[in-house]
């Protein structure tokens, strides 16, 4: 699985941009976005130290992010959550509690928001059905008729689970 790597010019995808990183030696850390590149410096340009910086910017942008777009896609089909969190999962994108609670991973901010879509929708879907039944498949058809075509995209990019 391949990691994003935290050198100085390296891509890092954000929805729908690629930002290119900026990493410097600094006194304290720094985590901030100049337009297309995003500045990340450190007291030690430690993959460790680095990583764990970009990462607490990233879940700072996902809790911005995510609650606010699903509300948005939930809106118009009156499922709403009773609490949404983010989280840091390794292996999944999202999931629905049984108590209606809706667990997003920040690492979501890493794929295009076509696909961020998807997982909101499918999570919203599992409100109603929380199971993967075919009337859990049809509620999602009905709202994203291409439904199929981005969760293949979604697995395709799954190594992103990974940064
Ligand atoms: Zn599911």
């Amino acid at each position: 699985m391949s990691r994003t790597p935290l050198v100085d010019g390296a891509p890092l995808p954000l929805l729908d941009e690629t930002l290119t990183l900026r990493v410097r030696t600094g006194a304290r850390t720094v985590v901030r976005r100049a337009g297309a590149e995003l500045h990340l410096s450190a007291p030690d340009s430690g993959e460790t130290t680095l990583r764990a910086a970009l990462e607490h910017w990233l879940r700072g942008e996902a809790r911005r992010e995510l609650p606010a777009r699903l509300a948005e896609i939930g809106r118009p089909l009156g499922l709403r959550p009773s609490r949404v969190v983010v989280r840091g999962q390794r292996t999944r994108w999202g999931s629905c509690s049984s108590l209606g609670t809706i667990s997003l991973n920040w690492r979501l901010l890493l794929v295009p928001s076509a696909l961020v879509d998807y997982v909101l929708l499918h999570e919203l879907c599992h409100l109603r059905h929380l199971n993967h039944s075919r009337a859990f498949w049809g509620l999602v058809a009905a709202h994203m008729p291409d439904w199929a075509a981005r969760r293949a995209r979604l697995r395709a990019l799954q190594g992103r689970l990974a940064l």
